[in-house]
């Protein structure tokens, strides 16, 4: 089992010493993916990312079967150039997808910050989100796995945040067929998944997304601490068999099948 979506102190929001990942996932009998974050942004001061050539010179040593280097890269319409670049010229095993900001925005909000909901209803937040994510995955055909789709769950500023897939189904049926049509993964982010709710909402929209043509998920924490380490993975890993979908992990950006 691997857990594809791992922070260390290169991300901007994660202080985790490799080493301590590493102890973690040994003793879950677990692999890791490391996902740090690029989330370029030029309107956002000191947001040019982490500097991707100390990253592979502090980590290729301990590149193995078990530990394997990949990257976060935030979609967004000014960083596809940037991020290509990245794809292109390092030896990433992962390519991992996100929409953490409106697609082509041009000021320094993000869905992760309480401004970007100022003067909007939850239907215009969210659907500007959903927007943003076809977008993402339109114009990013070099992503491997398209990350937490309920991201903006986490962060949104609504009395109740939940993402209900019935209410903004048209959008997500779009970002599944797109992914599917791509043949690229969904990512199961079990942050979320301990909440029965968002369980029962999660389900809906990866069974959809076999229906759709998708086969493929990669299921990741996003843990940014050696505790968030594999939390739910179990549970990730049923939520795929009961959608029909296969879990698998990218090394050397080829698919690997799960058990
Ligand atoms: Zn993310
Ligand atoms: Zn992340």
């Amino acid at each position: 089992m691997f857990d594809s979506h791992v922070h260390t102190d290169f991300s901007g929001d994660s202080d985790m010493k490799i080493a301590d990942a590493i102890k973690r996932a040994d003793e879950l009998g677990i692999g890791l993916v490391i996902t740090d974050h690029m989330d370029i942004n030029d309107y956002i001061k000191n947001r040019s990312g982490f500097d991707v050539d100390k990253f592979f010179e502090a980590y290729t040593k301990l590149r193995s079967d078990k530990l394997l280097l990949g990257i976060e890269l935030g979609l967004r319409e000014e960083a596809v150039e940037r991020n290509v670049h990245l794809v292109n010229n390092y030896d990433f095993d992962f390519i991992l997808g996100s929409t953490h900001a409106p697609y082509a925005s041009k000021h320094e909000y993000e869905f992760f910050d309480a401004e970007v909901y100022v003067g909007k209803s939850k239907r215009e937040a969210y659907e500007e989100y959903f927007r943003s994510m076809i977008r993402g995955v339109k114009e990013n055909e070099y992503i491997d796995s398209l990350a937490h789709i309920d991201y903006i769950a986490r962060y949104s500023r609504y009395d109740d945040k939940e993402l209900y897939y019935n209410e903004y189904k048209p959008l997500i049926d779009e970002v599944l067929k797109e992914v599917a049509l791509r043949e690229k993964s969904m990512e199961i982010s079990t942050r979320r998944i301990g909440n029965k709710t968002s369980a029962d909402e999660l389900m809906k929209i990866y069974k959809r997304f076999r229906e759709l043509g998708g086969e493929t998920v990669t299921i990741g924490s996003d843990g940014h601490y050696p505790g968030a380490i594999g939390a739910n993975l179990k549970s990730g890993l049923e939520m795929a068999e009961a959608c029909g979908l296969k879990p698998v992990y990218y090394k050397k950006r080829k698919i690997h099948f799960i058990k």
